[in-house]
């Protein structure tokens, strides 16, 4: 870090050992910073670290950026072994403001067939995205924003064809953001060579759900995945199986008439945090790109507008799209201002569209 004195942004169960850290490398700590507001006090002439903070950290770095702030630091738990820091990343925020999160989708499809995913995954057809449309996509999106993180889903991303060719892409135009393949991990073990060292050589890292046929599994996703030396962990952090992070529960949002308040709804939604990606356009969350598999299959008839999604392209600058991304959406509406509706995790492949809706 390019000042000795630094301020930690970010509450985590590994600040102290952090501190401790730089401390004996010469640091000099001056202070823990979690709230918005506190950011005042932080200036150019100090290092400010940031720690695990996907989804406030889009926020958080455009006041830094407002504050004359050029660089800041994160620092990730994979970066942590043992006590000491293996790496600390860093953005400049004069060349192009950072988001937290992006997910980018590579197909549709899913070997798993969740109940009412909220991707439409269970009833998806086959698609997968061409290698040449994921460059577009990404060049594109990397002449406008840093991304501390990436997720490349689907559908079930193992299941794409070209998987291997995929993520030196993703790593070329985001060579200092964290990318993760989000999978259900039943295909894991079957992973070839290829695959394997294209993961590894792209310093690509697992994020798996723990449903209940992966959790049966479990074991042997790890022993695969420790043999092969690649990084993963389960549910939110855990890298070993853990009862406590099974999926047990679905939830749904959607209403099939326009008429809540998008501004509440956006209030009790998750997806708000989680932009989406997909063949040249991006959203505030999955929905407004994916909700034509839903109409296809369940002849439904959600209707979404040019405010919805916009091309990647059409965007001048960054600023521009996070200032897009931070609004709710025409679609939002279609979202329940009220309850979500939760149910109990179970497969089906079968075309209900009550299986979607509160
Ligand atoms: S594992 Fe389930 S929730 Fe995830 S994409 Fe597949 S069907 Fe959807
Ligand atoms: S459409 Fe809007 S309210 Fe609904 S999940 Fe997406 S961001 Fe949330």
């Amino acid at each position: 870090m390019k000042y000795s004195e630094f301020y930690i942004v970010g509450d985590t169960k590994y600040n102290d050992m952090v501190i401790n850290c730089l401390e004996s490398k010469g640091y000099i700590y001056k202070g823990t910073i979690s709230k918005l507001e506190q950011l005042v006090i932080l200036d150019n002439k100090v290092s400010i670290l940031i720690l695990e903070a996907p989804i406030f950290i889009t926020k958080y770095s455009r006041q830094l950026k407002k504050q004359g702030i050029e660089t800041i630091y994160i620092l990730d738990q994979f970066d942590i072994e043992n006590g000491i820091i293996n790496n600390i990343r860093e953005f400049s925020l004069m060349k192009k403001p950072l988001i937290g999160y992006i997910e980018i989708n590579l197909v549709n499809h899913c070997n798993l067939k969740c109940k009412g995913c909220t991707h439409f995954s269970n009833i998806c057809d086959k698609y997968e995205i061409s290698v040449d449309q994921f460059k577009n996509d990404i060049k594109k999106l990397s002449n406008l924003v840093n991304v501390d993180l990436i997720r490349l889903m689907g559908g079930e991303p193992l299941l794409h064809s070209e998987l291997s060719k995929i993520l030196p892409i993703a790593r070329k135009y985001f060579p200092n953001s964290k990318i993760a393949l989000v999978s259900n991990g039943l295909l894991i073990p079957k992973m070839d060579e290829q695959l394997i060292e294209s993961i590894k050589n792209n310093n690509v890292f697992f994020n798996i759900s723990l449903y209940q046929p992966t959790y049966k599994m479990a074991n042997k996703i790890v022993e695969f995945l420790n043999d092969k030396n690649i990084k993963f962990f389960f549910g939110n952090g855990c890298k070993q199986k853990d009862e406590t992070l099974l999926i047990r529960e679905f939830h749904t949002c959607l209403t099939t008439e326009k008429v809540n308040d998008p501004e509440k709804a956006n209030d009790l939604c998750y997806g708000r945090y989680f932009p989406f990606v997909k063949d040249g356009f991006i959203s505030r969350c999955s929905y407004p790109l994916l909700i034509q598999y839903l109409n296809e299959k369940c002849n439904s008839n959600f209707k979404t507008t040019e405010n919805d999604f916009k091309k990647i392209e059409d965007f001048q600058n960054g600023d521009e799209l996070i200032e897009y991304l931070e609004h709710f959406c025409d679609f939002c509406a279609y979202c329940t201002d009220k309850k979500l509706r939760r149910f109990k995790w179970q497969t089906s492949n079968k075309n209900n569209l009550s299986d979607y809706i509160v």
